[in-house]
């Protein structure tokens, strides 16, 4: 949690959407909230009003994940905030089950487009095929290398191959590309795509430079930091990285921006959130930097990044955010990496 919330405005306070209805942010966008099955219990989607631009419906942003909480409210939302009109397009920012849970069920119902980067379209589409490489039993020898020697936690962690096709029933098969850069009017004004890396393959946030609106995904985050991992699929990956140089690309907008994220509430404070997430990444390196006087694995390495108890879910990812920070520092030259004659990789300072 940020301890560090107080700098940000909150212009919405406590207000929050209940399941199955909406709440206005400006005319022509409208805020729903969705209940998630983990720890992380919520997300939020954005309706953009295509009337009078062209279309009598919506366009969306991030569906949900694929669980019978979430269609029904889906369902509720069809037959009264919608006023009856169709779903025109769908848009993804990125491939997590949270956000194209119900890509696939929602454009075959309303025949409409989906829309992301390419990167995270063929991602979500490995992935709802659970490929080796993105799977759970990919997942096991990953993370053995890395110091995980809890062999009930492997054991689960193997036989979750179907985890994320049980949250993603269906995708679609054909998508429209979104790029960096590219402009395109939804509804009553025209967004910008700003993708960034790290979190997922080739992340999409929108913004809105009339309405100074950022659709931020999961890139910039109120209340928690963003998840940066190394997963077995690229093992060798420096996304911390890739993910700091894409907060880059956010500091030309307003400093009134209101960010509106995937996870936690409507927030103005964009620099100031992501001066923060700098911040939290830079003291994070520097102990796992100072903890590398000893050669340390990652899962070595987790009791000194998260001090709280973690659930098996949790588990997995701060191992893989731990292996973030070790390969920040490893590919900066700052860590040697040394296979033990356990076949564990460890990491210490030169
Ligand atoms: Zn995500």
């Amino acid at each position: 949690m940020n301890a560090l919330e107080s700098q940000l405005d909150y212009p919405f306070g406590d207000l929050l959407p209940p399941t199955g209805a909406t709440v206005d942010i400006v005319p022509g966008l409208a805020w729903v909230r969705m209940p998630l099955p983990f720890a992380l219990d919520h997300i939020n989607l954005w309706l953009l009003d295509e009337r009078g631009a062209g279309g009598e419906g919506w366009s969306l942003v991030d569906t949900g994940a694929g669980t019978d909480a979430t269609r029904a409210a889906w369902e509720s939302l069809f037959a009264d905030a919608l006023g009856g009109r169709p779903l025109l397009r769908v848009l993804a920012t990125h491939c997590h089950p949270d956000h194209v849970g119900l890509s696939g069920w929602l454009c075959a119902r309303f025949a409409a487009p989906f829309w992301t980067s390419a990167a995270e379209f063929a991602f979500m589409r490995m992935m709802a095929a659970a490929l080796p490489g993105v799977d759970g039993p990919s997942a096991v020898p990953h993370f053995r290398r890395h110091g995980l020697v809890d062999e009930a936690l492997l054991e689960q962690m193997g036989s979750r191959r179907n985890y994320y096709p049980s949250l993603v029933p269906s995708v679609p098969a054909a998508y429209t590309r979104l790029q960096d850069g590219q402009r395109v009017r939804i509804g009553a004004t025209e967004w910008r795509a700003i993708t960034g890396f790290g979190h997922s393959p080739e992340h999409v946030s929108l913004y809105s430079a009339e309405w100074k609106v950022l659709l931020a995904g999961d890139m910039v985050l109120p209340r928690i930091s963003t998840n940066v991992s190394v997963f077995a699929v690229e093992p060798e990956g420096d996304p911390l990285r890739l993910y700091l140089d894409s907060l880059a690309k956010f500091a030309d907008l307003p400093d009134d921006t209101l960010v509106l994220p995937a996870h936690g509430k409507p927030f103005r404070g964009l620099h100031v959130r992501i001066a923060q997430l700098r911040a939290h990444h830079a003291a994070r390196l520097e102990e796992v930097r100072a903890a590398c006087v000893v050669p340390r694995s990652a899962v070595d390495i987790v009791p000194l990044m998260f001090r709280r108890p973690l659930d098996a879910h949790q588990r997995s990812f701060a191992i893989g955010e731990a292996l973030a920070h070790l390969h920040y520092l490893w590919h900066d030259g700052n860590l040697k990496r040394v296979t033990g004659a356990d076949g564990i990789l460890r990491f210490e300072l030169f």
